[in-house]
């Protein structure tokens, strides 16, 4: 038996959403005629409670088109040190962009409206670089699923309105913040002026993510989507499985969360102060071992032996994610391997 904990963008299509695959109406998105596509871009939209929306295939071009239509080169966006557009993008805004980052630290990547209002720097005129944007991630992923509390949201909206700022959410897990918290997607929505958001992590489909605007930003985010290279054909293929899953795969997110608490309360038991189990708010379970004799790669290689894939993210930093591919049995498993494994030396 394997257990793949590395990412919830291990899953692999479920029969069901293959058939919705084959199954697509398809044309040409390129010419604006596939209609499951256009489906799939006014659906995510609507639930966002913005005008127009596009798909992508990937959630870093989700976040990229969406940042360069916010900033203008020699500018910068504002975000936490662990956020994923400036951590795992590769440099994507500065290359592609021109754009210049700066970030505040923000333990368990929890958002602190305080914080950002003392770190903008709006209108710096000719010495000093300018605040154009504020990137905030929702839920956050190198901090462990965090899911940013509503009102942080809107008090960063508010310091962006006050200065004439822009706010980019990268909501690759919002869903999972929205199943979390109860809050509607739309008020998420509401808070930003650009979102993405990932069909590929814990929905399950295969591919694609989706960026939300105003109809006049998403229009120029297809013209960059096609300069990118990233203009698609008949992806009503991929926008099918994404469909799929809003109709199948998001209340569901609750059990991977369920899962994600019993890890943790296992892994509390067994070792101290590894992990908070009530900071695990998500399907998000992050591990600092520096009090144990374990070193992330140590346990990740020692637990892969026992067939239980997690990632080591730091010298003592492990990820361990849960997703539709992984089931109570499955979890039994994981937790029984680490349990035994974190009680012992390695
Ligand atoms: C996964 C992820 C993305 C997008 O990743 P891709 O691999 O490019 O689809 C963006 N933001 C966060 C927070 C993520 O976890």
């Amino acid at each position: 038996m394997s257990i793949d904990l590395r990412s919830d963008t291990v899953t692999r299509p479920t029969a069901a959403m293959r058939a919705a695959m084959a199954d697509a109406e398809v044309g040409d998105d390129v010419y604006g005629e596939d209609p499951t596509v256009t489906e799939l871009e006014r659906r995510v939209a609507e639930l966002l409670g913005h005008e127009a929306a596009v798909f992508t295939p990937t959630g870093s071009l989700a976040n990229q088109l969406g940042m360069r239509l916010l900033v203008a080169p020699g500018e910068e966006i504002v975000c936490d040190s662990q956020a994923h557009v400036v951590r795992a993008e590769l440099g994507a805004a500065a290359t592609f962009s021109g754009i210049t980052t700066r970030t505040w630290d923000a333990p368990r990547g929890l958002l602190d409206p305080d914080v950002v209002r003392a770190f903008v720097r709006p209108n710096s005129g000719p010495y000093l670089v300018s605040t154009t944007a504020i990137a905030v991630e929702n839920t956050h992923n190198f901090g462990g699923g965090t899911v940013q509390p509503l009102v942080a949201l809107q008090a960063v909206r508010e310091i962006a309105d006050e200065h004439g700022m822009a706010v980019h959410l990268d909501g690759a897990r919002l869903w999972n913040a929205h199943v979390a918290s109860g809050v509607p997607l739309h008020s998420y929505g509401a808070v930003a002026d650009t979102v993405s958001v990932c069909l590929s992590k814990g929905l399950g489909a295969p591919v694609g993510s989706v960026l939300a605007s105003s109809a006049e930003r998403i229009a120029s985010a297809r013209v960059w989507r096609k300069r990118y290279g990233a203009g698609m054909r008949q992806a009503g293929i991929l926008a099918a499985a994404g469909l799929h899953a809003l109709d199948h795969h998001v209340e569901r997110l609750a059990e991977d969360h369920a899962r994600a608490q019993r890890l943790a309360f296992v892994i509390a038991e067994a070792v101290d102060d590894v992990v908070v189990p009530e900071h695990v708010e998500t399907n998000i379970v992050v591990l600092d071992l520096a009090p144990t004799s374990w070193t992330a790669a140590a346990l990740a290689a020692a637990a892969r032996e026992e067939g239980v894939l997690i990632s080591a993210l730091g010298p003592t930093f492990a990820r361990l994610v849960t997703h539709l591919d992984v089931d109570d049995e499955g979890l039994d498993h994981a937790s029984d391997v680490l349990n035994r494994l974190l009680r012992s030396a390695p």
